[in-house]
């Protein structure tokens, strides 16, 4: 057995598009939304189609994820939607939303350092999403610290 890491496995200081091989530089962010800086005033961006990533404030040339395209960006909001709303405004909610991270990479089948949606490529943010969806009838609680999911008796208005 290889010994547990930490360390997330995508490169957070990307010099090549994982997309479209594509050189990325690291920029201001300001290249990306309309010429005003935002949050780390950074951003790694694909010279060639356009896939940019935003840096950490505390850490500007480390990446918050994979570079993005406009569909894996959409992908992330919608995986957010579904996974936030399972442990947002809960009891205990970091305590919550740590344990659903673990419960995900499990179901993921990827290491809990790899389980963030910004890191997921577009193949992994469908699957997540589905595996969301999965459990969309249902909330999340601790019961004596453990992971549980119950059925939520609110009646869904359908979409
Ligand atoms: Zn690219």
């Amino acid at each position: 057995m290889e010994k547990k890491s930490r360390m997330p496995s995508i490169d957070l200081h990307p010099t090549r598009c994982h997309l479209c091989g594509g050189e990325v530089i690291f920029t201001s962010n300001a290249r990306i939304y309309q010429g005003k800086e935002y949050g780390s005033g950074r951003c790694y961006l694909c010279l060639q189609c356009g896939a940019h990533v935003g840096t950490h404030i505390p850490r500007p040339d480390e990446a918050l994820g994979l570079l993005a395209n406009a569909p894996m960006r959409k992908g992330k909001v919608q995986c957010h939607e579904l996974f936030d709303r399972l442990w947002k405004g809960k009891d205990q909610s970091r305590k919550l939303r740590s344990k659903l991270y673990a419960w995900l990479s499990r179901q993921m089948g990827i290491p809990l350092a790899d389980c963030h949606f910004g890191y997921f490529d577009l193949q992994q943010l469908h699957k997540a999403y589905s595996i969301l969806q999965s459990i969309s009838d249902y909330d999340a609680k601790l019961v004596d610290g453990k992971l549980v999911f119950e059925p939520n008796n609110q009646l869904k208005a359908t979409a």
